[in-house]
């Protein structure tokens, strides 16, 4: 089969699909895996029983139902929602924004893959511009969402080691370039997969040097405020006509829904619009019908703040803690907690590489990600990116005990090798 550069491309060997792979592989194996790297949400029943109890007034509710799966949305997005999405962010943030501020994407990989094209890749004048990645590690789900080669540029962190074996990632100023070779800087808030939520002194100087280089700021709220708020620190959203923000229902608890939410300047969302007619037609109106009674009465915050936000934080905490404790004595750090769902493990001066560690921990039955994975756009070797391993924590409380106790006994053994 002979295929276009696009086609060559977008079959290759990518990094994403690989790792959906190996999930997905070992899901349907049938063997008993710990399953310790993915990425999708975890099961909470009061979360569940509020989809199914709205999923019913829409089965009773023939108009509604109709619109459930009977009628093609504007390429903008669901109407209401949108408005509804425009009240509740005014009333919460006071962002003055209109209905021309939002638009609705099938899920926000999706808003990533249009997003970036549009402001990275060849200009009509010849110039190539990047996707700036202020922080690396970050996101393996942009790793090959560019049309072109070369599509991204990262930017090795600071690295403060803090007290209890934790560090946390700073944004290097110093060493961050903008300038006419970029299209755009995005940065995940909170981050997967470190957990790092960057700092509000960080979002603003990153907001400055966008504006000063006349580039957008992209700031991925897939795990951010306010829904499905999966912060445990503090921190305050930022938006301005400079931002595109971007949301989703997924970790909320509908990832196989694929609703996204963008929130950007008027001639943006037009953009978006004019790709989603051309791609999709109009995005999936299931999320939004949903969530749509969530987000007119402001449920969605609450059951984001009172019961998805202290799920995960207290899956966070105690992870942290088993893993800590197991590891007592020998050397490792773990990247601070502060949202998302995901203890990313820097096992520093490891003998074996992650993906070394990764085979092994498969061999015994725990599924995690290997690092390496989360360096997209960093040309440069770094040992740094070879030590850490993803592990994601929303299973059940004794299933991620397990998972962390074999992982401990790798590592020591790992160490020990060495
Ligand atoms: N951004 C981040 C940081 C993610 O982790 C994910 C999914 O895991 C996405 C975006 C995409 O999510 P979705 O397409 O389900 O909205």
């Amino acid at each position: 089969m002979k295929l276009s550069a696009f086609g060559e491309k977008f079959t290759s060997n990518s990094g994403i699909l690989s790792l959906m792979d190996d999930l997905g592989n070992a899901l349907a194996s049938g063997e008993d895996m710990i399953m310790m790297g993915g990425g999708n949400p975890a099961h909470i029943p009061e979360v569940e029983q509020a989809f199914k109890q709205r999923l019913q007034r829409i089965l009773d509710n023939h108009d509604e139902f109709v619109r459930l799966i009977g009628t093609y949305d504007a390429p903008q997005g669901e109407k209401e929602v949108i408005h509804s999405l425009v009240k509740l962010l005014n009333n919460r943030y006071g962002w003055g924004l209109t209905a021309d501020n939002i638009a609705l994407t099938n899920g926000s990989q999706n808003a990533f893959f249009m997003l970036f094209n549009l402001f990275a890749g060849e200009y009509s004048d010849g110039s190539q511009r990047q996707i700036q990645l202020p922080l690396a590690p970050e996101y393996i789900g942009y790793a090959d969402a560019g049309l072109s080669d070369n599509f991204f540029n990262a930017t090795r962190p600071d690295i403060e080691l803090l007290e209890d074996n934790l560090f946390k990632y700073r944004v290097d100023f110093a060493n961050l370039q903008v300038g006419t070779e970029t299209g755009a800087i995005c940065v995940s808030r909170p981050t997967n997969p470190t957990g790092n939520v960057i700092t509000d002194e960080e979002v603003s100087r990153l907001d400055a040097m966008a504006q000063a280089q006349g580039v957008p700021l992209i700031i991925d709220g897939a795990y951010g405020q306010p829904f499905p708020n999966l912060l445990f620190t503090p921190a305050t959203p930022m938006w301005n006509a400079n931002t595109i923000l971007c949301l989703s229902l997924s970790k909320l608890g509908l990832p196989a829904l694929r609703t996204g939410i963008v929130i950007a300047d008027e001639a943006i969302i037009k953009a978006l619009s004019g790709v989603n007619a051309i791609l999709s037609l109009s995005p999936n109106s299931a999320g939004s019908m949903l969530a749509l009674d969530m987000i007119k009465d402001g449920s969605i915050l609450s059951l984001s703040d009172t019961v998805i936000r202290p799920f995960y934080q207290q899956r966070a905490l105690a992870a942290t803690d088993h893993l800590r404790h197991r590891l007592a004595g020998h050397k490792f750090h773990i990247h601070k907690p502060e949202g998302a769902m995901f203890l990313w493990l820097w096992l520093e001066g490891l003998p074996i590489s992650s993906l070394e560690l990764y085979n092994r921990l498969k061999q015994r039955g725990v599924l995690v990600v290997s690092g390496h994975y989360f360096f997209p756009g960093m040309e440069e070797a770094w040992q740094h990116s070879h030590e850490c391993i993803r592990i994601t924590y929303t299973r059940s409380p004794s299933e991620v005990n397990r998972g962390l106790d074999i992982i401990a006994e790798e590592v020591i053994r790992a160490y020990r090798e060495g």
